[in-house]
């Protein structure tokens, strides 16, 4: 059953938490329900989990009518300008603002609506030319223009780390996240926290969480493999 799946994970999250001092209550588990029926997502529901995570705008616009609403979306994929509109008040939390383009956006449908919208910024810590993500050289100029968006608050950062075969490889993207996170908090900028660090997948979330994750995006390991083909 998927709820086992989910209650694994949150396991051995508590047990991270545990080695390297730090209180579970601090760390959300998001279980990345991407390409995968409502009928799965129902079955880590009953589990526990409240937080879900999609990258298409389309597929949170079709799942959430069909699921409890006290479920928190969280928008988790590239963002394309268009699609903001649709997704602004469905999503608790958007992670993946890598420009200000985008963030003038969300500036300007949230002011629509007359609401205030958390996201985090995505950094491309691990530089990679596939991903997106804003350069961490960019990210405290970035931080301070959208600071300044009366409709945005910045509550954190966020990083897609690469597959790789050993964990540990990751743990200087997620290190640096973190300390990206302080460097930010010592500029003091108004409108702007940095209590949220979103990063850790399926490969690498226990070594994420023990540099200081405070959201975890998991979908594999509790969802199973996702096909792409259907
Ligand atoms: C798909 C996805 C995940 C989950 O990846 P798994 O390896 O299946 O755990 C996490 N974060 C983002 C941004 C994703 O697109």
């Amino acid at each position: 059953m998927l709820k086992d799946n989910y209650k694994t994970v949150l396991k051995n999250i508590e047990d991270a938490c545990r080695r390297v001092g730090r209180d579970p209550d601090e760390v959300t588990l998001i279980s990345v329900s991407k390409t995968k029926p409502v009928e799965d997502i129902r079955d880590v529901y009953e589990g526990g989990c409240r937080d879900f995570g999609e990258n298409k705008v389309q597929e949170i616009v079709k799942k959430v009518p069909e699921l409890p609403d006290d479920i928190r979306w969280h928008m988790i994929g590239h963002l394309q300008t268009n699609k903001v509109k649709q997704v602004i008040d469905k999503a608790c939390l958007i992670h993946s603002v890598d420009s200000v383009h985008l963030a003038e956006e969300i500036e300007k449908q949230a002011a629509r609506l007359d609401m205030t919208v958390d996201i985090l910024l995505e950094v491309n810590i691990a530089r990679e030319e596939t991903k997106f993500g804003m350069m961490k050289s960019e990210a405290i100029d970035m931080v301070k223009e959208i600071a300044g968006f009366p409709h945005i608050r910045i509550v954190g950062l966020m990083t897609i780390a690469p597959y790789v075969d050993d964990p540990e490889n990751n743990r200087p993207i997620f290190r640096a996240l973190k300390d990206l996170s302080v460097d930010i908090m010592k500029e003091n900028i108004d409108n702007v926290s940095m209590g949220v660090i979103s990063m850790g997948m399926s490969n690498d979330y226990v070594v994420a969480v023990e540099e200081g994750a405070t959201l975890v995006r998991v979908g594999t390991s509790i969802f199973g493999e996702r096909n792409y083909a259907i």
